[in-house]
């Protein structure tokens, strides 16, 4: 590791145990990890192995290999979006009734809050209603210093490059930044903030050290 990458990593583990102690002020667990490795042995530790796991779509849960790892020690999975491009509809239905539910975020703040936006809402409603135990996993990529640079960086870099990569046809595929278009395929329908831990969900969220997803 060279001059820059150990300065820039002690900079994000810095930025990191800062989110972490604020979103613990606001009830949730959070801990900052080193490592996609060690985020996915966490899970695959903390998961209990007779309960059932729904995925949200995320590509950060993609890099940490946790599908697998899951699937490989016969976990019961639900996973809407196992054939990317499909939606599985009535499997999205059925995330409300697992007992774990994993997603990623799209900005964790410094002050502890978790913004999403989403396009139909079922990777976002599980969140804080229907699974007893949820598991939000965000590289340190995801940090913005508040809900209005979480916005910023949703509407100038995630959403557009996302709905690039999907092929949606929207302004921004087109355009380098959002339109706040009302296209049929538009990507940012819903927007979901956690503020405070949900009542009756049990919110962790594992920052880990590396940048992850987009
Ligand atoms: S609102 Fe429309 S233009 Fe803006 S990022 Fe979303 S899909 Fe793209």
């Amino acid at each position: 590791m060279n001059a820059y990458e150990k300065a820039r990593r002690e900079f994000d583990r810095d930025r990191g145990n800062v989110a972490v102690k604020a979103l613990r002020a606001n009830r949730m667990e959070a801990l900052l990890l080193e490592d996609k490795e060690e985020a996915r042995q966490y899970l695959v530790n903390a998961i209990d192995r007779e309960k059932t796991v729904a995925f949200g779509d995320s590509l950060t849960l993609r890099e940490v290999g946790i599908f697998q790892a899951l699937e490989e020690r016969g976990q019961k999975v639900v996973n809407p979006f196992r054939i990317p491009g499909q939606d599985d509809i009535e499997a999205m239905y059925e995330v409300f009734n697992c007992y774990y539910y994993l997603t990623g975020s799209n900005a964790v703040t410094l002050d502890g809050k978790i913004l999403c936006v989403d396009a139909i809402g079922n990777r976002v409603a599980p969140m804080f209603f229907g699974p007893k135990e949820v598991f939000i996993v965000a590289g340190v990529n995801k940090l913005v210093d508040n809900l209005e640079d979480g916005r910023r960086r949703i509407k100038e870099f995630a959403a557009p490059v996302n709905a690039r990569r999907l092929g949606k046809g929207t302004p921004c595929t087109t355009l380098p930044k959002c339109a706040d278009c009302s296209h049929e395929t538009r990507i940012c329908n819903v927007e979901v903030i956690l503020h405070k831990k949900p009542r009756f969900t049990k919110v962790t969220v594992l920052l880990i050290n590396e940048s992850l997803g987009l």
